[in-house]
């Protein structure tokens, strides 16, 4: 059965003088496991989809479900990372993964333990007590996806995670996502505007259109082993 069911999802900005649909009967199913790419250009309604199964904003039309349960507000079995997710200055890195323990009230050993597992999955050992501005923003990301996972969520969502950062950084950060993806079985759903990063990192790929907001295409390349991350990146 499917993680996530998003039905006939239709998402319209209304405003005086125009009206924007942002998603027009958009339809997916996220299988356990999954590692799905939603690709396409600005505007073509990625943060907004990813929103709605988030559960941060509403649907004009359709539902989402998760687990077959509709989902109505932010949820437990999720996890979202952002572009820029925030990170609290003044924080260590160790206290700013925990920031997520102390949002959910969790099991405060049950979380340093998770968070260490966390700090060795992606690298960052050595700098935990390493504040945000001492860090590049590829570990700064790192820092976000270790919030991000803390809690164990089934489901990660990422809306363009390494967006901000330079090339080089960015196709290091899509070799780890891959690697940490196989090695922790999250299923994610990941927003880009970049296909080839869509097609390096997904297990399948949803290209979407804009005006209005439309998935065109669905690839299903399997599930990548080790694929060559290409020069054009
Ligand atoms: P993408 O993430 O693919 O760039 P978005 O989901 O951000 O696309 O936006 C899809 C369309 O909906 C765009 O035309 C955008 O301007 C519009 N839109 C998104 N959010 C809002 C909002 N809160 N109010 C009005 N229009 C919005
Ligand atoms: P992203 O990189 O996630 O596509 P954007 O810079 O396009 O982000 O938009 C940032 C946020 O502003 C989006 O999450 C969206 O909800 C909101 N937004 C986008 N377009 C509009 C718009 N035309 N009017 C109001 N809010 C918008």
């Amino acid at each position: 059965d499917p993680i996530i069911e998003v039905s006939h999802l239709t998402r319209r900005f209304t405003s005086k003088r125009s009206e924007t649909v942002a998603l027009d009967d958009v339809s997916l199913a996220v299988q356990p496991g999954e590692f799905v790419t939603i690709a396409g250009p600005s505007g073509c309604g990625k943060s907004t989809l990813l929103k709605i199964i988030a559960g941060l904003t509403l649907a004009t039309d359709g539902d989402v479900r998760l687990y077959g349960k509709p989902v109505t507000g932010p949820q437990r079995e999720i996890g979202f990372a952002f572009q820029r997710s925030a990170l609290l200055e003044w924080r260590g890195v160790r206290k700013n993964i925990l920031l997520q323990a102390e949002m959910r009230g969790m099991d405060r050993r049950r979380a340093e333990e998770r968070a260490d597992d966390l700090i060795e999955l992606t690298g960052l050992t050595g700098f935990e007590k390493a504040l945000p501005h001492e860090l590049s923003g590829g570990m700064q990301q790192r820092v976000a996806l270790c919030r991000a996972l803390l809690h164990e969520p089934r489901v990660l969502l990422m809306d363009e995670p390494f967006g901000a950062l330079d090339a080089l950084t960015r196709e290091q950060m899509n070799i780890e996502m891959n690697r940490i993806w196989r090695e922790t079985g999250t299923t994610v759903v990941l927003v880009t505007h970049s296909v080839p990063e869509a097609v390096y990192l997904g297990s399948r790929i949803v290209v979407m259109s804009p005006r209005p907001g439309r998935i065109v295409e669905t690839l299903e390349p399997g599930l990548p082993e080790r694929r060559e991350y290409g020069p054009t990146l």
